[in-house]
């Protein structure tokens, strides 16, 4: 059932200014298969880094990815690519220009040595049916099509391999409001289609509202708040989350940075304040929130996880 579950301490490899960058800290995320997990905080959280850690493109320094209870590590990222996906947010840099849709959707394929040439083009035509691009548009370069239809051949291209777990790395933060609710909706039927696991992560709780089974809450490198959809929007626990969800009743939900009313901006991630990190912008720290950081406490229930001294009930 649990189809992932990762922990991991990011140092070595990331500097900044000389200082090691703890990007991500002891993450662990369960995602149940077939539902859609919410990775949501503001930019710099360390979400995009946790993605290229879950595809392989950046290595943990410590922890693993596991499918179905068997880590991916070993395996390499071949083998990850087969169950976990990626669709980025920016179709624009994220498809060769001068590759024909079709030879993109494609590659996935022969990198594995998946089918032969044949079989090959027809699960190309079948998965850019389904994704509602035109027959045409296989033999079109990126730079023909418009954004909504470019993000639509970086979907084809991440389920043709028919993974276990897509990434969504904030997909519709670059394409027109009006073609953001396209490609939420396409990813939705997709996702009943083919009982397809989603880590979708964004910076706007107002995006996924409407997507998301489970919601992770994320502050400098760390999940501050986890649970269901209904209990993070309707009661959320963590003083964090309750600014993040006043932003995203704001109006231009979607549109860059929001404002979470916090005032400051966020501390540098490569020398986070001591105790609890958010204690320089949160309205309920106390003396004890300087000092001691929270752990993350999952309630009696078993149903929410959060990390706060003082967290509402
Ligand atoms: Fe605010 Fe203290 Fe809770 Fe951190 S631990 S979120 S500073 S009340
Ligand atoms: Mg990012």
């Amino acid at each position: 059932l649990c189809a992932l579950s990762k922990r991991f301490t990011l140092g070595g490899g990331l500097f900044k200014r000389g200082r090691a960058l703890q990007a991500v800290s002891e993450v662990s995320l369960a995602i149940p298969r077939g539902q859609v997990m919410g990775l949501v905080g503001e930019s710099g959280c360390g979400k995009s880094t946790l993605a290229k850690m879950l595809l392989g493109l950046t290595t943990p320094s410590a922890g693993e990815v596991r499918v179905d209870g068997r880590p991916l590590g070993d395996a390499g990222q071949k083998a990850l690519a087969r169950h976990i996906q990626p669709i980025f947010q920016d179709p624009y840099s994220s498809l060769n220009p001068r590759k024909r849709v079709a030879a993109i959707v494609e590659l996935p394929l022969r990198v594995h040595g998946i089918g032969t040439p044949r079989e090959r083009a027809r699960r190309v035509a079948e998965t850019l049916d389904l994704v509602g691009l035109p027959k045409r548009a296989a033999e079109q370069f990126p730079g023909q099509l418009s954004g909504g239809q470019r993000q639509r051949v970086a979907i084809a291209r991440a389920l043709i391999m028919r993974p276990d777990i897509v990434i969504c790395d904030e997909p519709t933060s670059a394409l027109d409001v009006s073609v953001q609710a396209q490609i939420l909706n396409l990813l939705l039927d997709l996702k009943q289609e083919f009982g397809l696991t989603y880590l979708f992560i964004s910076h706007d709780l107002a995006v996924v509202e409407h997507l998301v089974d489970r919601v992770a809450v994320m502050y400098l490198g760390r999940i501050v708040e986890e649970g269901s959809r209904e209990q993070i929007f309707a009661a959320p626990r963590h003083p964090y989350t309750q600014a993040l969800l006043a932003s995203a009743l704001t109006p231009e939900p979607g549109l860059g940075v929001p404002d979470i009313g916090l005032g400051d901006v966020m501390p540098d991630p490569s020398n986070p304040p001591s105790g609890c990190a958010f204690h320089p912008r949160c309205p309920k720290a106390q003396a004890l929130c300087r000092e001691t950081r929270p752990a993350l406490v999952t309630d009696t229930a078993g149903a929410t996880r959060v990390a706060c001294h003082f967290a509402s009930a």
